[in-house]
């Protein structure tokens, strides 16, 4: 017997291949009817036998496109009407409310094996995608998503790509991208002077220049990478020297599973998450004596290991059958460069060689990177592949909001309906360069989503050049947001908590509401709304900036805050390397604290992680951010059990944490000849039982057991670890970020959601 049902599909169904998937299971199922879209989703109407039209809507549940985002399936019996067959209704253009834009997509199994199969067309063919894969978001210039409106409306299609193109049942039905070797794009291979090298082969060409231990700039995805033979020490050596970047690690890629093994130690979980579709870098214990050169990641227990994701990479990487250092084209901490142009102009004294091709980047896209602490991977940087998919939130903003994010490692985000789309990574905005990245990409974003935003919400600092812009702009209503609320309400969100959590901040610099640095923050929030409730007691960072890049000036003030001017006379090392310095430091330091000369104060975790690792002569001045607290953590040892101790002091509402005591005992450590490794290991223990019985008394106080970790200060493993233990023994449900950076990389999205409910409050 025959029957009728009207489906309708709600969600993020456009764009993401939604039609062709029900065009194939009604096709599998032997049903008949039509899909189309229509405002809300996919509307369909299937007819056929009852059984098949069950198993059919399982089917879209539990196993739809990649991409889709399903939020609800409505099914209702309808009328047969006696199809012949399944069609796809073309959608008109005014109808199309919502389109969600794709990232980009790593190349597909089915793309894989035609690239390396010698008898099909695109065999060995750079450019190969389909409608499952290739490249997206970083080709779009406008909506809706359409060739012409693509960087590939330079390549008109061939009659055969045409024919796929147009065929329902084929693999590239709809593939905007689609290309093939007589009609598509092309690689071709320069020396830094832009003098074409001659060849017919630029990937052998370039896989032999590699191995010769030169410097070759690829066109990738959202940018340029420089990459170098990653078992060649003075290739490496030479590519760090050139691009001015001192010790900061290098990524790699690998040509396949194979090489992990060989230059990790990785868990299943960090090799599932390698494998993802995104193609994240994912940081791994490094193996010791492993092939890879030590200058790729120097003092570091870590790699960053990437697999290829597009076909050129799978190309290279096979023909060089070994890791290839892959890092972003630029210098030191400029954006990446993505036109060609902007290559050759930058990059022509790093790399040797570039290997280039003619499809053009519409917009920059870094690599992403991520971590698995606690079995559970987590974004450190979520950008290519990643990016514009939303975030769903738990709720509806009547006003689309526009975050523009902090000072380092900026990201953007906006809020339409019940989605956040968090930006693609922006970088530091130290520079012009990289503010006209943010502001061109939030008008880029604003035309893809069709969204004007009413209400903007920004950093409380008054000299971010984010903030500056929020308060330049024609959005009407606008929002300032504290640093570490954003942060807290940022993981808030991942997990749709709005009830009131205690909220651990922990990282290097924030603006705080009274002017101080904050970032030793326990906080107690919902999404509109935060109480401080307890903080690391303050202390100053002689030279304000100038601390973050020279820890031994707050090492110095740490030991000046415990022992007074007394302190140059202490037999420690940490004493001597400042007297070497310059005698007159160690007087000068008091001097500025006292006098508060270009002292700021702070609360930051990430600045005591600093002083102590200075303390203990990990570092005393840093090649990149958080360098001494990084290297600190490194050589803890795991095995020590010890805890310092510290004083909680009430002052009215708010409870001081104050580490004089921990100070003298870690002093006393260092004159009894204790070891970094040892001090590190027992400082840790003493962070993760802080946290741990501060959250106790604000639940005590509050009744509270939900306890969110955010900041920069929770990309360190050990402590993520120890914390999450300490705060589980004591019977909390402990909230971490997974799919958000803990970084200022997440900060936008914590701010678009308070301003949400400020708005509505
Ligand atoms: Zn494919
Ligand atoms: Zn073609």
């Amino acid at each position: 017997m025959k029957k009728a049902n009207k489906i309708s599909v709600r969600g993020i169904v456009q764009g993401v291949g939604f039609r062709p998937f029900i065009y194939r299971l009604a096709r599998e199922h032997g049903l008949t009817g039509t899909a189309g879209n229509n405002s809300n989703g996919v509307e369909i109407e299937i007819e056929g036998n009852p059984v098949s039209i069950q198993s059919f809507i399982r089917s879209i549940k539990e196993s739809p496109p990649p991409l889709a985002l399903i939020d609800a399936i409505e099914s209702s019996d309808a009328e047969v009407k006696e199809y012949s067959d399944f069609t796809i209704i073309q959608s008109k253009e005014n109808d199309e409310r919502f389109t969600l834009i794709s990232p980009d997509v790593t190349v597909c199994n089915d793309c894989l094996r035609e690239l390396f199969d010698p008898g099909d067309k695109r065999y060995r063919y750079p450019f190969i995608n389909c409608t499952n894969c290739g490249p997206r978001f970083t080709i779009i210039r406008d909506i809706p998503y359409d060739r012409p409106n693509t960087t590939m409306s330079a390549f008109r299609m061939c009659e055969a790509c045409s024919r796929e193109y147009n065929d329902p049942e084929n693999r590239r039905f709809l593939a905007q991208p689609n290309a093939c070797p007589d009609c598509g794009p092309a690689l071709s291979l320069f020396d830094n002077r832009r003098k074409s090298v001659a060849t017919n082969d630029p990937i052998s060409l370039a896989v032999t220049l590699l191995s010769d231990g030169n410097v070759v700039a690829i066109k990738g995805l959202g940018g340029y990478h420089l990459a170098c033979d990653a078992l060649n020490e003075e290739a490496v050596s030479g590519l760090r020297s050139r691009k001015h970047r001192i010790e900061k690690p290098f990524a790699v890629m690998i040509p396949d599973l194979s090489w992990l093994d060989k230059i990790a130690a990785p868990s299943g979980e960090e090799i599932r998450f390698l494998n993802v579709k995104e193609r994240p870098i994912v940081l791994m214990k490094r193996r010791k004596n492993s092939p890879v050169a030590t200058a790729v990641a120097p003092n570091n227990n870590f790699l960053g290991i990437m697999l290829p994701y597009t076909p050129i990479h799978h190309l290279l990487l096979r023909e060089a059958g070994r890791p290839l250092v892959m890092t972003s084209g630029n210098i030191s901490d400029e954006p990446i460069a993505y036109t060609d142009e902007d290559a050759f102009d930058r990059l022509a004294g790093i790399a040797d060689y570039f290997l280039t091709h003619d499809r053009n980047i519409h917009i920059r896209c870094d690599d992403s990177v991520g971590f698995v602490p606690e079995g559970k991977p987590v974004m450190l940087r979520r950008s290519r592949g990643y990016v514009p998919y939303p975030i769903p939130i738990d709720h509806h903003a009547e006003k689309a909001v526009l975050a523009v994010g902090g000072h380092l490692k900026n990201t953007f985000c906006l809020v339409q309906n019940k989605y956040a789309f968090l930006s693609h990574h922006i970088g530091d905005l130290e520079n012009y360069e990289t503010l006209r990245s943010l502001t061109d990409g939030v008008e880029y974003f604003k035309k893809l989503l069709t969204l004007t935003p009413g209400v903007v919400a920004y950093d409380m600092h008054p000299d971010y050049l984010s903030t500056r812009y929020a308060l330049e702009s024609d959005i009407p209503v606008k929002i300032p947001v504290q640093h570490h609320h954003a942060h807290i309400v940022s993981c808030m969100t991942e997990y749709g908590l709005d009830r009131e959590v205690i909220g651990v901040a922990f990282d290097g610099t924030g603006y705080g509401s009274d002017g101080n640095i904050w970032g030793g923050e326990f906080i107690i929030a919902t999404p509109a709304d935060f109480r401080r409730f307890a903080h690391i007691a303050y202390f100053p960072l002689p030279g304000g900036e100038t601390a973050i890049r020279e820890p031994f000036r707050t090492g110095a003030a740490l030991l000046f805050s415990v022992f007074g001017i007394e302190f140059g006379n202490l037999d420690l090392d940490l004493v001597k390397r400042i007297r070497a310095m310059h005698p007159d430091l160690l007087s000068l330091i008091p001097k500025m604290i006292s006098q508060k000369i270009n002292t700021p104060l702070t609360s930051a975790a990430g600045r005591l992680f600093d002083g102590v690792a200075a303390l203990c002569g990990i570092r005393d001045k840093v090649n990149y951010e958080a360098q001494a607290a990084i290297e600190f953590q490194m050589c803890a040892d795991e095995s020590i059990t010890n805890t310092y101790l510290y004083d909680l002091h009430r002052e009215r509402t708010i409870t001081q944490v104050r580490l004089d005591t921990m100070i003298g005992e870690i002093v006393k450590d260092l004159l009894e000849g204790k070891s970094a490794s040892y001090i590190s290991g027992a400082f840790h223990n003493t962070m993760a039982s802080l946290i741990g019985e501060i959250s106790e008394s604000i639940r005590e106080e509050t009744g509270i057991g939900r306890v969110v970790l955010s900041g920069g200060v929770f990309q360190n493993e050990l402590l993520v670890r120890k914390s999450i233990t300490d705060l589980r023994r004591r019977k909390f449900d402990v909230y971490t970020h997974s799919k958000v950076p803990p970084n200022d990389g997440g900060l936008s999205l914590g701010q678009a959601v308070v301003a949400m409910h400020r708005v509505e409050k």
